[in-house]
This record gives structure tokens, sequence and C-alpha cells, in this order.
């Protein structure tokens, strides 16, 4: 008996196959359809097996979803058979403050949010929709990202506008990447031998999107994203924060649309927009070490949201036990994360130079007496939705 965990990136479906209460996938893998391979192309890894990989049919999420479950329901897998589906969807809005089990209405009420989050929800909505026709017997559970920050306090969920703006429109900060902070903040405290409760923790979710939120006692109290996915940190293709007043001008005096703007800072700006070379990390890296200006400078900025970030979210929290890092970046930079905590010494922050190079996730790369615990942690999103899928549909902790 296993549960299926399904998470639609923007070109590609990722999934897990967990037994309950295992911290590994009996199988892992993606599809991905807009990828570097000449076609669409399914990656399987198996517990135990080498990785495999084969050419598929998928064009989209509907066609990637159908073939990942008709693939992982062919018998004689030899893995148990799936008994509940765990979704992640980005946003859940208003309505949803914790995971759901999903039923018709709740599909609907989760179809209806994809105005909010129109670059992210309408890929969950169609997986959701292919694998409960597919599956229709089985518990389907949503977990959402938005759902860490639901309980924010208001100081920092209300935007200093007009207040009919939240009271009316529902205008308020959601947050993101709540998955990933969430199991961080559980998995920082295993990692450091504490419980929650105490425990005063940035963490920085650092992979094509950025975001860092400030936790305490395990509760979110700050986060750098907003209403949408696009404020905070500097990101991969997104611009995060920038002065509103830009916008206003280039669609005053500019006559930019609306249209320009939403495409130029979702998909032209951050590391792709300042370096010109690519919103891949790495690539951006490599161009800095061989001397491109442009690069290097999209790296300063990059690392120097983060360290504002840091400075801010730790005053936030009234000081700082534990900052920690993780997803592609964060979790495989060392040199980024060199430049971010050079500057915060001040605060007590102390990497151990030979720790932060060769230490591999999870562990501690802070020098032995510093005040402040630095980690690298492999985020799990995939767990953490496989444990609210079995706690929700299985009445269990995976
Ligand atoms: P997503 O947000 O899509 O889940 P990831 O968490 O996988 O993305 O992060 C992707 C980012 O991580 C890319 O910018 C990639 O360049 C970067 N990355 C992956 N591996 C490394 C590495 N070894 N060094 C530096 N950056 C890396």
């Amino acid at each position: 008996m296993s549960i299926l965990v399904l998470n639609a990136g923007s070109s590609t479906l990722k999934f897990g196959l967990f037994e309950p209460g295992a911290r590994e996938p009996q199988v892992a893998g993606n599809v991905d359809w807009d990828g570097p391979a000449q076609s669409a192309e399914l990656i399987v890894r198996s517990l135990g097996e080498p990785e495999r990989r084969q050419p598929c049919e998928a064009t989209d999420h509907r066609s990637a979803a159908s073939l990942v479950i008709k693939a992982l329901s062919e018998p004689g897998r030899g893995s148990s058979p799936i008994r509940a589906v765990g979704h992640r969807i980005v946003h859940g809005g208003q309505a949803f403050v914790e995971s759901v089990l999903v039923t018709p209405d709740v599909a609907k009420a989760i179809a209806s949010l994809s105005d909010l989050a129109p670059l992210h929800n309408p890929q969950a909505v169609a997986v959701l929709e292919t694998a409960t026709a597919s599956l229709p017997g089985l518990p389907h559970v949503a977990v959402f990202d938005t759902s860490f920050f639901a309980g924010l306090p208001r100081s920092s969920a209300v935007f200093p506008v007009p207040f009919e703006w939240y009271k009316e429109r529902g205008i308020r900060r959601f947050g993101f990447h709540g998955i990933s902070h969430s199991y961080c903040a559980g998995r920082a405290a295993e990692v450091l031998g504490r419980t929650p409760e105490g425990l005063r923790l940035v963490i920085c979710h650092l992979g094509n999107g950025c975001s860092a939120a400030a936790v305490r006692d395990g509760r979110a109290v700050d986060t750098t994203m907003g209403y949408t996915p696009l404020d905070g940190l500097m990101m991969g293709t997104r611009a995060g924060a920038v002065d509103p007043g830009i916008l206003l001008h280039l669609q005053q005096r500019e006559g930019f649309t609306a249209q320009e703007l939403d495409h130029a800072l979702n998909h032209q700006s951050g590391l792709l927009g300042v370096s010109g070379v690519s919103s891949d990390f790495r690539k951006v890296e490599a161009a800095s070490l061989e001397g491109n200006d442009r690069a290097r400078l999209a790296l300063e900025i990059y690392a120097a949201r983060i360290r504002s970030a840091i400075g801010a979210l730790s005053a936030t929290l009234g000081g700082l036990d534990a900052l920690v890092f993780t997803a592609g970046v964060g979790e495989n930079s060392a040199r980024l994360r060199t430049s971010v905590c050079e500057g915060l010494r001040f605060l007590g922050i102390e990497l151990d130079p030979q720790l932060n190079a060769e230490a591999r996730p999870d562990a501690d790369i802070a020098q032995p007496g510093a005040s402040i615990r630095v980690l690298i942690l492999h985020t799990r999103e995939e767990l953490m939705i496989a444990r609210e899928t079995g706690r929700l549909a299985l009445k269990q902790n995976a």
C-alpha cells in the first residue's frame, strides 16, 4: 500500500511513491517535455536501482499524469498498490489554510484560484483532474504551498495600501514555498537536536524561485513572497521586489502594457535579466568566473538581496538561532553561501570554510563555536506531501 505524490512544475511532472512511514520513496522520477532532450522523457529512479530514462509521448500535464499513473499501476512493477494520491497545489487562496481531502467542490474551488496564480495553479488542476478521473476510487489530498503562511501575523500579512484592498479584494501576503519551508523548519529542529518551541529560524529556499521565511516555535511569522510568488528575493527569471513606481512610470510614460510588464517581470528579469546569460545559477556562476561583468553583477545583487532579507527577518524574530539554506542553489553553491554569510558576521554568522565546501546536506556548516548555526538541508517537498496525504487519507503518518 503506497502513497503517490504528484508535483506539477512549469513543464515537468515530478512524482514519488512512498510506503507509509518511509523517508525515501520506493520509486521517484519526473516527466519532462520541454527539457534539453529532443523528445519528452520519463525518468524513473527505483530504490537500489540505476536511473532509467526513456522517451515518452507526454506533451502536457494531462498526458504526463496519465503516463505516470499507467507506468506505476502496471502489474509486476514490484511496489505495493497505490492507496492514496497527494497533490502539490501552489495557491490555496483564502479558502485553504490546511491540506484537504479532495471532493468535487474542493476541486472546483482550487480551479477557481487559477487567476491568483496563473503560472502555477492551472498545471496542478490539470494533474488533479486527470488523476481523480484515472484513480477515482482513491482518496486524493491537496497540499498547499500557502498553508504554512496562513497564520502570518497581521503586521506581515497586510500591505500598507488602502485597507479596502485587504478587506474587500483579499489583497494580502500569502507567501509560497510553504511545503519546503515547513519541512525545513521541522528538519532543522531534528538536526539541531531541539524541539521547534523556542527555535528562531531564517530559511532561504533558493531554487528557480527563491524565498526566505522567518519561523519561530515552528510557525511562520514573515516571508519575502507576497500576494504572488513575484515578490521578495531575486530569482531565475523573476525580478523579486522592485519599486512599484517603476511600473507606473513604464505604463504611464513609456506605453508599456500590463502584459508586457507581466512578461518582463516574470520571464525576463532576475538572474537572466541582469546577466543576459541564463536563468540557471550554475551558468551565471560559470560566466562570472570567466570574467563576464553582468554575470558578476547579477550574482552580487542575488546575494545582496538574500543578505538583506536575512537581516530583516532576523530583526523580526528578535534574534536568530539557525540559518537554513535549501533547494538547488542553497544546497549546492558553497560560493553563494560564502558570499551571503561574509556580510553577516556582525550577527554572529560564521561559516566553517571546509565544511561549507565539502559537507553534503543535511549538515551544520557553521564554525563549531559560532553563536548561530548554519544548516544546509535537502528539501523534501514530496515527502512532506506524502506525510500530509497519509495523515488525512490513511489516518497515519507517512
Ligand atoms: P526548482 O525551483 O525548479 O525546484 P531547484 O531547487 O532544482 O529548482 O533549483 C534549480 C537551481 O539550482 C538552478 O538555478 C540551478 O542552476 C541551481 N543548481 C543546481 N545544482 C547546482 C550546483 N551544483 N551549484 C549551483 N547551483 C546549482
